[in-house]
């Protein structure tokens, strides 16, 4: 079988039948088929339709965790290539189709090679878009079934020239935070407020006072954030005072110590509003996604690696932080670990449109480079003599 040709036939195949959240039975039935075919040991229903492919090569008990998600997104395709999405309103706008078939050939050839002396886990997660799949496997026992000394993640990213590699040894990128605040008043007549309670200056006041949140409470070195209130709803009409001002909005930051800050700060200026005008709230916060924080060990290797095989000037391992968001980051809480981010493909050359755009596509040129990652750093990290068996 030759290796790159079958890469860019799974990829396209892929490509061709995307399937979002975790609804993807058909790819995990692809993925289950040809590691089985590898001869590749397949556990399934690892965080619904997630699974983990486990291939241990000689005595060692040393391991390394890869992963690659497999989801698509809910956006309709306007590629009008032959491989162009079957499915309406689904397409593989992200690259994870190039992820999972980046990883199933490597899965393949270190099935064949088996130099190596340890246990590689080939982890094929779902749901990666709603920040669901990651928790998912962990709560199905990815980390207690498996012992998985480190885990690594892979995505490409369009604007970054093809195979340019970014990472870092700590953020690479934001947690994703979203939050509503309910105001409650008595409303009452346009004309005459006095006669009840009026939510709205409160809400206003409270849109301004968030900002100063990221301005007064971080160091304006080394603790970026950014607090967006994005929706200001009431109840109101054109000559009625509202009973109720809803605000809702996101938060990025970058370590969970800010996270945690921001969210207690958050609380205590809302309360602070709230109570100057004597009016009741109820604030809700829920963290969606963790940051994404590499261990400073696991990211020295990748860089280590990655200079090998595309060359140190190709090789960023200084990168400031993104503020986009991974649920690969839940498990960076149970790994040592390395996220890495490969170029696509520069603006206005193949691979060059921006990740989620519905002329989005994965650049095929990049699968041999990634298989070559992976492999690379599975012969390093579980190095030693050429097994048989
Ligand atoms: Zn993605
Ligand atoms: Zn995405």
């Amino acid at each position: 079988m030759h290796i790159e040709k079958k890469m860019v036939e799974w990829r396209q195949y892929l490509h061709q039948n995307p399937e979002i959240e975790f609804s993807g039975n058909l790819t995990s039935d692809f993925i289950a088929k040809k590691l089985d075919e590898f001869g590749i040991e397949v556990h399934r229903n690892i965080g619904k339709t997630g699974l983990v492919g486990v291939l241990k090569c000689g005595s060692n008990d040393r391991s390394i965790g890869l992963r690659a998600d497999f989801d698509a997104i809910p956006v309709q395709e306007e590629n009008v290539f032959e491989y162009r999405s079957q499915n309406a309103g689904m397409m593989h706008g992200c690259g994870h189709d190039g992820h999972t078939s980046m990883l199933l050939g490597a899965a393949y050839e270190l099935s064949r090679s088996r130099d190596f002396d340890g246990t590689v886990y080939f982890i094929f997660q779902p749901a990666e878009e709603q920040g669901t799949g990651a928790p998912a496997m962990i709560a199905d026992g990815l980390f207690t079934r498996w012992q998985i000394d480190s885990v690594y993640a892979m995505h490409n990213l369009p604007g970054l020239p093809l195979g340019h590699v970014e990472t870092s040894p700590s953020s690479v990128m934001a947690a994703e935070n979203h939050f509503k605040i309910e105001i409650k008043a008595a409303g009452g007549h346009a004309a005459m407020p006095h006669l009840g309670s009026d939510p709205i200056p409160v809400g206003a006041a409270i849109v301004t006072a968030l900002q100063t949140i990221i301005t007064r409470e971080l160091s304006s070195i080394g603790e970026p954030a950014v607090l967006s209130v994005t929706n200001f709803e009431t109840n109101g009409g054109a000559n009625v005072i509202p009973t109720r001002v809803t605000l809702s909005g996101d938060m990025r930051c970058f370590t969970d110590e800010a996270q945690a800050k921001l969210q207690t700060t958050m609380e205590r200026v809302i309360a602070g509003q709230c109570q100057s005008a004597g009016l009741e709230y109820c604030f809700e916060f829920s963290n969606c996604v963790l940051s994404t924080v590499n261990s400073e060990q696991e990211a020295a290797v990748a860089v280590r690696i990655a200079e090998k095989i595309v060359g140190a000037e190709n090789v960023n391992g200084q990168c400031s932080p993104y503020c986009i968001s991974e649920d690969f980051s839940f498990m960076q809480r149970e790994a040592p670990s390395c996220y890495l981010l490969i170029g696509n493909g520069a603006k206005g050359h193949k691979g060059g449109v921006a990740l989620h755009m519905p002329t989005y596509d994965f650049n095929d040129d990049l699968l041999p480079i990634g298989l070559k990652f992976w492999t690379a750093l599975v012969k390093d990290q579980l190095a030693s003599q050429t097994c048989f068996v």
